[in-house]
């Protein structure tokens, strides 16, 4: 595979999308985002690294984390994760609250607002620590040691964070919490607000492209659990537009507000591109168009 050829043509992709779609402003401090930053990278399993545009440039990594929470519940926790949460795309939007009344406070999946929160609870039970786990995973598996949370995003999040509040909130009073709502709130601000690069997201993302394998060679999950988190990946981890990122695009992956979008290709390579400016659902499309444009061009994707 030539991927500095086919980084090049998606690259020429996303600059064509320029002008289209929209900064998140939600969180006040995402504003600050440059609307025309693009970057991607490429870490295949054999150990191959690269990267165009700003594929070292830091973006806030947001709902691209929770893909790391998630692998770190299931990896220590197993099966007993999915008493609390489902695994069917929702069809609303990432931060809705109606379908949690009538699922019992059960989130439809780990990859909307109130399933990361149900993630994020598990995993601090396990861990004693939901953030500290996911940036440290995310350090060790990058080999980036100065990899943060950037406090100023995460105080902006919950100075904002009202309807993940309500959410978190909504499931303790269905029983579905095991710590404190802030507790659960601070740990999910602040895997959200860490800041990290394409290049960090492929090497910590890899182990998904190696069936559940580390980077230092020692497994973190099984293969089957290494399937089951790309499955939900392809059907729920970009908003509700999972049905077209399928069909253009043809990976598992998951996205966030940032900009970022981190996909696998099992058994080949973790790709990442990422632009700030979001389409409708929530995804960016400069990193949308990259990646159809790489899939397409190299006739490499699940199907
Ligand atoms: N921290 C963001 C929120 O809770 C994550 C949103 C996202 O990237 O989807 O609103």
């Amino acid at each position: 595979m030539d991927w500095p050829v086919l980084l090049e043509a998606a690259e020429a992709a996303a600059r064509a999308t320029t002008g289209r779609g929209r900064v998140a402003d939600y969180i006040p401090a995402l504003a600050t985002a440059d609307p025309e930053a693009f970057g991607m990278a490429v870490a295949t399993v054999e150990g191959e690294l690269h990267g165009v545009g700003d594929w070292q440039r830091p973006f806030s990594v947001q709902s691209v984390s929770k893909l790391f929470s998630l692998a770190l519940a299931v990896a220590y926790g197993g099966d007993t994760l999915w008493q609390g949460v489902g695994r069917e795309p929702s069809g609303n939007p990432f931060n809705s609250l109606v379908q949690l009344e009538t699922e019992h406070g059960i989130p439809r999946n780990p990859f909307i607002n109130a399933g990361a929160l149900v993630v994020t609870d598990r995993l601090h039970t396990m861990t004693g620590d939901a953030s500290g786990a996911v940036r440290e995973f995310l350090r060790r598996e990058s080999g980036n040691p100065l990899l943060d949370t950037d406090p100023v995003v995460a105080a902006s999040e919950a100075e904002h964070g009202h309807r993940n509040a309500a959410l978190a909130h909504f499931i303790a009073s269905h029983g579905n919490l095991e710590n404190p709502v802030e507790t659960v709130l601070e740990h999910y601000y602040a895997h959200c607000a860490v800041a990290t690069s394409c290049r960090d997201l492929v090497l910590a993302g890899s182990f998904l492209a190696r069936y559940g394998v580390r980077a230092d060679g020692t497994r973190l999950m099984s293969r089957s659990e290494t399937k089951r988190i790309n499955a939900v990946l392809l059907t729920c981890g970009t908003y509700d537009a999972a049905g077209e990122f399928a069909f253009r695009v043809g990976l598992p992956g998951k996205s966030g507000v940032g900009g970022g979008i981190l996909a696998i290709l099992p058994g080949r390579a973790a790709v990442c591109a990422w632009g700030p400016r979001l389409d409708q659902a929530g995804n960016s499309v400069a990193a949308v168009a990259a990646l159809d444009t790489l899939t397409t061009l190299s006739g490499c994707s699940v199907f």
